[in-house]
């Protein structure tokens, strides 16, 4: 019999079906374990996820993706990258080491950290500088060993490829990259010795950098490095996997001296599989075939995976194809079985992690052996999916009208913003450099416990809503007292800005159990959209109205972007995620409209999210920038000319996005400045913007309390290439993380700070 099809996976979640993995690491944090203890339940949890995946049946099953922090951090750590702030001289490197260098210690700073690609999981970014690489241990072979030990499992030890390491890196121009991947290759290629002599069989290198577009440049240190790599281990197969986009041009990759290439079929806009088809597959290679999204966490529709597969199979013989997830699970839960609050219509169409690897065995079964044979398993799954897709509240024609008519409707602002500013100006009499915050002061724990007592029912609706308005209250009083222009009411009722209105929206579902990992120990709960997003009624107004009433001051009413709702949630897939911001941009209308008609005729509604989105191929970032800022002004655009939209970003590289942040036609936007060392004020010189805008003028991630200079030398700066009539004062972002103590202490100095520069402008302040 001639083998067929196998299986593989790329990588599981790392976190446990009950964030086990983060309540080890936080335990040994917090000096209540000691590191044997660590190591040994962390070899468990390991234990159980190899075990999950070989029990699945799956073929290849990774092993040394499983970490303490991040794969990317082990990559660096592993090679000797550790900067000479942690004072590291040689040798092993001792755990809490290791974990300084994620989180900071006493005597030196974190290394920074960034989102890994388009997803919202973080990796610790490298810093090379001058570094010489040395291989300190090797995990993979480490992780070979012990998969083999203790469960029998000849697994496949995956590394993050060089390429994509050194994309990831810092400490070197991007034209030293061929010189600082020479240095590398000697101890990347002993790596890879040492698994060929151990009789490693596949090795799965990740290199999904290749994704964001290849120069002659990078295709020729590519062939340096994997030319270099075949030499030295001939007897080793190397999996070059690629995922969250299509890999182009895929000729390049096709030439290089490997085993196997690893291709996405799901986040590729369909242009992988055209690949495939137009050149035909390499008699030297095997085809690693994402069909299984690792992304989203949807039931696949088994039917179009076997056709999937049998095209594949036009051009790869079965033999010399590997069934896969597109990526590494990583990125979804572990497993659907705990979900009993949702209903069995819902909870059927979810596959998490030990889902989609059940449907990648299924659907390599039934292609290699007959649809036939499989005739009830692919019943089940294919019933689940019809049933799913038949729920009304997937089909709503009021929500597809309502979509229509707004086709009908002018997509801009009443007046533009030249006239709208004088009628603005007259009606909000606001002085020169107005101050406000970013919406939420601090989550207490006294808050915190308040939400829980209600959600629990130990505190009915009533005394919750009456301990909200007492935190509104002081609130308020507060920030008159410190002289504030533009006040907020707090955000005391909200635990999170995108569960908040996912709770008060048609068409979301919230998991008991689905846990992703953000960065380090922290995990997302991610709401889900399940169905059409919807209108009810009012999500906001109750707590705006209440503190306007207090204050005679402007109070914004305080709104999550569309943008930033769908980038935070897991999103249905049988529509586009244009169409889903759509939807989502419709209902935020609503609550705006009904925020104004309520008397809140300043509302601030926040995009932090927005670059998020930003396709990973630079020729798609037009078209996701439209339809996002086209998502913005559906939400906003309708009010009256006097009411004034603010918006709010932060964390993320805006220089490049300012003409579309400009077209989103915010009356006023806040952006964080201070982690952008300043690169923001710059392109602000270089480009025309005309709108309201504050730079953050101190870093809010800090309980430190910024002194009144350094404000006042934030302003200055930024006013050097911004108008005085056109800027506004705010902290970074929101205040929710911070002590009361601090937070009343730092924006006592903001405000002075402004009253500073208005005087020296020669303008009278209140
Ligand atoms: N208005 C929100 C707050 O202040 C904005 C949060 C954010 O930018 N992530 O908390
Ligand atoms: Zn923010």
């Amino acid at each position: 019999m001639t083998q067929g099809i196998r299986t593989s996976s790329l990588g599981y979640p790392r976190i446990g079906r009950n964030r086990e993995w983060k309540k080890t690491l936080e335990a040994y944090w917090a000096g209540t374990t000691d590191e044997q203890t660590f190591r040994a339940q962390m070899e468990e949890l390991q234990l159980q996820h190899l075990q999950a995946q070989a029990q699945a049946g799956i073929g290849l099953v990774p092993v040394g993706d499983f970490t303490f922090y991040d794969h990317v951090l082990d990559t660096a750590v592993m090679f000797g990258i550790v900067p000479p702030r942690y004072a590291y001289d040689g040798g092993d490197i001792p755990l809490d080491l290791y974990f300084a260098m994620a989180r900071g210690n006493a005597g030196a700073t974190a290394c920074e950290m960034t989102k890994w690609f388009n997803t919202n999981y973080h990796y610790i970014v490298p810093e090379i500088g001058s570094l010489t690489p040395r291989l300190t241990e090797n995990k993979p072979l480490a992780a070979y060993r012990f998969a083999k030990e203790r469960a029998g499992i000849d697994g496949k030890p995956v590394i993050v490829g060089l390429y994509t390491f050194l994309k990831l890196s810092k400490g070197f121009q991007a034209d030293e990259i061929a010189a600082v991947a020479a240095r590398f290759l000697p101890q990347y290629v002993q790596l890879l010795q040492e698994l060929e002599q151990e009789g490693v069989s596949w090795v799965q290198i990740d290199e999904p950098a290749v994704v964001t577009g290849l120069t002659a440049g990078d295709i020729s240190l590519l062939e340096t490095i994997y030319g270099e790599i075949a030499a030295a281990v001939p007897g080793l197969n190397i999996m070059l996997q690629t995922y969250f986009e299509a890999a182009e041009p895929l000729e390049a990759l096709l030439g290089l001296p490997v085993q196997g290439i690893g291709l996405d079929f799901i986040h590729d806009g369909g242009n992988n599989l055209k690949s495939v088809e137009r050149l035909g597959w390499p008699e030297d290679k095997v085809l690693g075939a994402g069909i299984i999204d690792g992304r989203n966490i949807w039931r696949a529709d088994i039917d179009a995976k076997l056709a999937l597969v049998a095209r594949l199979q036009q051009s790869v013989p079965g033999e010399r194809l590997i069934l896969q997830p597109s990526s590494s699970l990583l990125h979804v839960p572990v497993s659907v079985e705990g979900e009993n609050k949702l209903k069995p219509a819902v909870k059927n169409a979810l596959a998490f992690a030990s889902e989609k690897l059940a449907e990648l065995v299924l659907a390599a079964a039934a292609a290699n052996e007959g649809a036939g044979l499989y005739a009830a398993e692919l019943a089940v799954s294919r019933e689940a999916l019809a049933v799913f897709r038949a729920l009304p509240e997937r089909q709503r024609e009021d929500v597809a009208e309502q979509v229509r008519s707004l086709k009908q409707l002018p997509d801009s602002r009443s007046l533009p913003f030249s006239e709208r500013v004088k009628v603005q100006q007259a009606k909000w009499k606001l002085p020169l450099l107005p101050t406000t915050t970013i919406g939420s002061f601090p989550q207490t724990a006294e808050v915190r416990q308040a939400r829980l007592k209600w959600r629990k029912g130990v505190w009915n609706q009533e005394r919750y809503d009456g301990f909200i308005r007492r935190q509104i209250a002081e609130a308020i009083t507060l920030q008159e007292e410190l002289g504030l222009d533009v006040l907020v009411h707090g955000e005391f009722e909200r635990t999170d800005m995108v569960e908040f209105f996912g709770e008060k929206l048609a068409g979301y579902l919230f998991t008991g159990g689905g846990w992703v990992q953000s960065y380090g120990s922290r995990c997302v709960k991610p709401p889900v959209i399940y169905a059409d997003v919807a209108f009810v009624e009012p999500m906001t107004v109750k707590e705006s109205l209440y503190a306007q009433s207090l204050t005679k001051l402007p109070v914004k009413g305080m709104l999550t972007g569309p943008v930033t709702i769908l980038n935070w949630s897991f999103v249905r897939d049988d529509l586009s995620r244009e169409e889903v911001a759509g939807q989502i941009a419709l209902a935020l209308r609503h609550e705006v409209t009904a925020l104004e008609e309520a008397g809140i005729e300043m509302i601030q509604v926040d995009e932090p999210a927005i670059r998020e989105g930003l396709p990973l191929k630079a020729r798609d970032h037009e078209y996701y920038l439209n339809w996002a800022v086209k998502s913005f002004r559906t939400a906003t655009n309708h009010v009256k000319a006097t009411t004034q939209i603010h918006t709010h970003m932060c964390y993320s590289e805006f220089n490049d996005m300012i003409s579309s942040i400009s077209a989103m036609d915010a009356d006023v936007i806040s952006i964080e400045t201070s982690r952008s060392h300043g690169e923001l004020i710059v392109s602000f010189e270089e480009q025309e913007y005309d709108k309201g805008i504050g730079l953050g003028v101190y870093d809010i991630h800090s309980p430190r309390v910024p002194a009144v200079e350094e404000m006042t030398s934030a302003i200055e700066r930024a006013l050097r290439a911004l108008e005085v009539q056109q800027f506004w004062i705010n902290p970074d972002c929101g205040l929710k993380t911070r002590g009361w103590e601090e937070t009343t202490a730092a924006l006592r100095n903001m405000v002075k700070a402004a009253v500073i520069v208005r005087e020296k402008s020669g303008a009278v302040s209140r």
